[in-house]
């Protein structure tokens, strides 16, 4: 991925006057003097401020060089130390590098750069037009402890849409994670792995809904090779040999239909699932039996059918069927989670996140000075 990142340049001293009083808006102006300031800068060391005095409410103001504000650190070493930090390094070793370069910015100041740039960044809010919406979550650790974040991309071109933590899993919870980008954004569809949670979110915000075709192959790859090894341990005690070998046949068709996706693999699982209404569910306490958990893998994948073939059914929405685009989401802010021990606190988290979503965005030019002046 090319990022270009642009950095703020400093001028040594004013270009222009300014256009008005900064308290009233008054705009007749006095020039009132020169002031020299210290700066925290890699290249300069001392700019110069202008001071002017307002005819209509009589106070002064300075008025600082591009690049300058009322900091003592210059706009570029406030954005060269959140995207150090955005980029991976910590707050100590950001600041060993700007002080490597000449600018002393300690490393607490670091910190706050990151966290100013990350808060405009939060603030921006993307617009336009999104047919399907791709959600999923992760865990982040803060303080320590578990907290899960979600994550909402366009599931086409897989722009990042909003993050927000999630205190609940269930399906209410995430009906009203996802309603403003449903209302916001005019989604038509949900993609999600198979969690009964999105179904439901789905369901009642009257989305159509593709369930992850990735996740359900791997989970039925998973499950038919237990319910396998489950049927030949049932046989060494009983005398079935006949009924597992029919069983292991079925257990490779239903993997033949996950991998093809076919318009006719809903009929064929829904016999395939008749066939095994024999098998009693387990009593309390009791096992449930092989040929039982195939009789509930076939009723499921069945009932799934539709969800899995969405992306078939309407191909004007270019989906893929996987929900990988969210994946790839959350992968943009694990990078930079991966050398840390976890967040301090949930803003700083949310901070981190924002602006590591901003970094790896796609987008090829990354001004942080104008979102931050936003
Ligand atoms: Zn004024």
């Amino acid at each position: 991925m090319k990022i270009s990142l642009i950095v703020p340049s400093v001028n040594q001293a004013p270009t222009h006057r300014p256009r008005a009083c900064v308290y009233c808006e008054e705009p007749i102006l006095h020039r009132h003097g020169t002031v020299s300031k210290p700066l925290e800068d890699h290249k300069m060391s001392r700019v110069e401020a202008h001071r002017y005095k307002c005819l209509g409410c009589k106070r002064t103001f300075r008025h600082y060089p591009r690049g300058v504000t009322n900091k003592t650190q210059s706009l570029r070493t406030v954005v060269l130390a959140a995207l150090m930090h955005g980029l991976g390094l910590s707050c100590s070793a950001t600041s060993h590098l700007l002080g490597a370069l000449g600018a002393q910015v300690a490393k607490m100041t670091v910190w706050r750069d990151a966290q100013e740039a990350g808060e405009a960044l939060r603030k921006s809010r993307p617009a336009g037009r999104v047919r399907v919406l791709g959600a999923d979550e992760t865990v982040y650790k803060v303080k320590g402890r578990e907290v899960v974040v979600g994550f909402v991309v366009d599931g086409a071109g897989g722009r990042t849409l909003g993050f927000e933590v999630l205190f609940e899993g269930d399906g209410h919870s995430f009906r009203e994670w996802l309603e403003p980008y449903v209302k916001g954004f005019g989604v038509e569809v949900l993609v999600s792995d198979d969690n009964d949670s999105y179904s439901v979110a789905a369901a009642e915000l009257g989305l159509d809904h593709q369930v992850c075709v990735a996740h359900v192959r791997k989970y039925v790859a998973k499950r038919s090779k237990a319910i396998l090894e489950q049927a030949e341990k049932e046989d060494r005690k009983t005398d079935h040999h006949e009924r597992t070998a029919d069983l292991e046949e079925d257990l490779l068709r239903v993997r033949q239909l996950v991998e093809d996706l076919g318009e006719p693999g809903e009929a064929e699982l829904g016999r395939m699932h008749r066939r095994y209404l024999w098998a009693r569910p387990p009593k309390a306490k009791e096992r449930a039996s092989a040929g039982y958990r195939m009789r509930m893998l076939t009723l499921e994948l069945s009932s799934k059918w539709g969800k899995l073939l969405l992306h078939r059914r309407r191909p004007e929405l270019e989906m893929d069927g996987t929900n990988n685009a969210s994946e790839r989401a959350i992968g943009k802010s694990k990078v930079r989670y991966k050398t840390m021990r976890g967040y301090k606190s949930t803003p700083g988290m949310s901070n981190g996140i924002a602006l590591t979503q901003w970094l790896y965005s796609g987008e090829d030019e990354h001004d942080l000075a104008r979102e931050m002046a936003a």
